[in-house]
């Protein structure tokens, strides 16, 4: 296991600096700063802009159009691209329907889907969650009933998040109720456009409809969108799932979060000094820091032995976990930095071209607000309670 990185590695991060400074809009990483909410042209645009060096998803393996990155450039483009206040990379297509598509996927459907996800043609969003269906994914009921050359399909799926902008959902379906619940289950991919499909907005503790509720009645599906086999899906479920998990250890996000809380309490004045000052604050920052330096080393370490060739396992849980864990910890110490001024709270003014003044410097208006919405980091991908189960399992074999 090698943690340092190579000449090329340090040529790459110096390439994507400039990149960063050449191409990111202003007007997109001021809004990112400044946590207003983005709409689905602010990604399409830097989706865009991504794309003309082949980075929207440079992952990707060359012969799939990918830049052929390794595990170490991604965690580099991660780290430099939140730094720089870029739009995070919309994941359902690139991180999530992608890899599946390569390891599942027959050659029509991977010459079909995936330059349009490349490019941005389609925009995906992830239909496995059903009322009653979340951690107990197994149970799900959405149904999927072979007709000829056809799939028709009936059910709900919730929690859909950014369905509302979406063009597709890839959709686990229940193909068969006999045998193990598991083995029912299959994977689909169906056009949102298509009659029978039904948007309903979720609006969150934060203000923001970023989730949905999807409905489908009686929606006619061709057989050719099945990926993998009928009954299938399970395998292919969970193999997705590891790497939603990876990607949401988000050790760039938080280092990001962190820089922001230490110049937060640094201009937050505490009788007569600034907060940083205060012995129990900057104790309070000092843990999160030694617990975020241990989680990026450990995710260096994951890294590392993806790259060479070791697939994320159940070392993608404890990522998911500690991740997650520093994130909302470091939402709660900024909030109690703002102090009163993160009361206040008026979700509109995080709206797009809202004009409305809030109360106090602009780094509270979005405190509130980020700390609710990421109560949500612990629950998706699979809660966290779960993830402890997976470890004990599989690790620790109890
Ligand atoms: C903001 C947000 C966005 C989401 N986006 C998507 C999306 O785009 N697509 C999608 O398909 N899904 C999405 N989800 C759904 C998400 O994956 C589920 O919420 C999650 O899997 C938990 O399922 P649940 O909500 O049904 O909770 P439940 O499974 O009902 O769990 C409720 C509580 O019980 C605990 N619990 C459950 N089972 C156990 C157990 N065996 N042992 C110990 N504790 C347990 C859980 O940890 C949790 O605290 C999203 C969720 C949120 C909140």
């Amino acid at each position: 296991m090698d943690l340092s990185y190579s000449d090329d590695h340090e040529a790459f991060r110096t390439e994507l600096r400039t990149f960063l400074d050449e191409r990111l809009p202003k007007t997109l990483a001021d809004k990112v700063r400044l946590g207003k909410r983005l709409i689905k042209e602010d990604h399409e645009q830097w989706h865009a802009i991504l794309q003309e060096k082949n980075w929207h998803a440079g992952h990707w393996p060359k012969e799939h159009g990918g830049a052929g990155w390794d595990a170490v450039q991604r965690h580099i483009f991660e780290e430099e691209t939140t730094k720089a206040h870029a739009p995070r990379i919309v994941p359902f297509g690139v991180a999530m329907l992608g890899p599946v598509l390569m390891a599942f996927g027959n050659d029509e459907q991977k010459a079909y889907w995936m330059p349009r996800i490349l490019s941005g043609e389609d925009w995906w969003c992830q239909g496995y969650s059903e009322p009653g269906a979340g951690s107990d994914l197994a149970s799900l009921k959405c149904e999927a009933k072979r007709e000829g050359d056809h799939y028709i399909v009936n059910g709900q799926k919730t929690w859909t998040t950014l369905a509302q902008y979406a063009d597709h959902i890839f959709c686990l379906v229940r193909t068969s109720k006999e045998g193990k619940r598991q083995e029912g289950i299959s994977f689909l991919l169906i056009d949102m456009n298509d009659p029978g499909v039904e948007v309903k907005p979720i609006v969150l503790i934060d203000g923001e409809a970023e989730v949905n509720e999807v409905w489908f009645t009686d929606v006619k599906v061709p057989v050719e969108n099945l990926v993998g086999e009928e009954n299938k899906g399970w395998t292919i479920a969970k193999y997705l799932l590891t790497h939603e998990r990876t990607n949401i250890a988000g050790v760039g996000f938080a280092s990001e979060a962190l820089s922001n809380l230490r110049r937060i309490a640094g201009l937050e004045m505490q009788d007569g000094k600034p907060l940083i000052e205060d012995a129990l604050f900057a104790a309070e920052i000092a843990k999160l820091e030694i617990a975020l330096m241990a989680m990026a080393t450990t995710n260096l370490r994951v890294v590392s032995a993806a790259a060479e060739g070791q697939a994320p396992g159940v070392e993608s849980s404890m990522l998911k976990i500690k991740g997650t864990q520093i994130r909302q910890e470091i939402n709660n110490l900024t909030r109690a930095a703002c102090g009163p001024y993160a009361m206040p709270f008026v979700s509109e003014a995080l709206e797009p071209g809202s004009n409305i003044d809030t109360v106090g410097p602009d780094y509270a208006m979005p405190s509130t607000a980020e700390y609710f919405n990421n109560r949500k980091l612990s629950i998706y991908g699979g809660s966290n309670e779960v993830q402890r189960q997976i470890i004990a399992k599989t690790m620790l074999e109890v």
